[in-house]
């Protein structure tokens, strides 16, 4: 939907007029696959850009985060700690638009990653792959259609809700939360209605709770929505 509407083409215009060289790594799907990781980090490793920029939903940027991480260490394996990245930006920096307002993905630690052939799900966790820039704007979120924005609403609005009970929440992720969910409850509804101010509400809530939950971490609805989601083939806002 990205190409389709013509943000690819935009982004790439905008940095070629800057005079910066662009390699496009399209295809990834939705619940991004290791072997989708593995092929693009090989195209990076190729290409060796100096700024990674992932622009989509939260997976196209799930997928790109832990493509930099093998594009700047191949010999990573998703079998080491998933909670301690090796240090990155020797090569590449990142940059993040997203374009759902849900996943905050633009502003967090996280990254979920599926290997298929044994089921599981790898979630990544390391303020390493914290994207160094977040273009959060509303026009791309705008495009999606009402179900998938309800979807990802909803996702945003348990992150908000599920930081701000985790037990390692404290006073100034309670401040984030507690601002995320009154701007999520005060929008989602209208966002869902195609509403211009509300979708733009929506794409400031879900950072701010991006902001508070990816330094206290979420708990068991997210410990759940995620394996349950998967097996039933429940989309993840809905699975939450
Ligand atoms: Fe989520």
């Amino acid at each position: 939907s990205m190409k389709r509407f013509g943000f690819v083409d935009q982004v790439v215009d905008y940095l070629k007029e800057a005079g910066v060289e662009t390699k496009l790594i399209e295809g990834v799907e939705p619940d991004p696959s290791v072997e989708t990781v593995f092929k693009g980090a090989e195209v990076m490793r190729d290409f060796e850009p100096d700024w990674i920029i992932a622009m989509g939903g939260g997976s196209p940027i799930d997928a790109a985060k832990a493509m930099w991480i093998f594009y700047e260490h191949p010999e990573t394996t998703f079998d080491d700690d998933p909670f301690t990245v090796p240090p990155l930006r020797n090569k590449a920096k990142f940059l993040a638009i997203p374009s759902t307002s849900g996943t905050a993905t633009e502003v967090t630690a996280f990254s979920v990653i599926t290997d298929y052939s044994s089921g599981i799900k790898y979630p990544l966790a390391d303020f390493e792959i914290t994207p160094d820039i977040a273009i959060v704007d509303p026009a791309l979120a705008e495009t999606m259609p009402p179900k998938l924005t309800s979807y990802t609403g909803m996702d945003a609005l348990t992150h908000a809700i599920e930081g701000y009970i985790t037990r390692a929440a404290w006073a100034l992720t309670d401040a984030l939360h507690i601002k995320a969910i009154e701007i999520i409850a005060g929008a989602l509804r209208g966002s869902v209605a195609g509403d211009s101010q509300a979708g733009e509400a929506m794409a400031l809530g879900q950072y701010v709770a991006g902001m508070g939950f990816s330094n206290v971490g979420l708990g068991l609805v997210h410990g759940m929505a995620h394996p349950l989601g998967a097996f039933y083939n429940t989309p993840h806002g809905v699975a939450n």
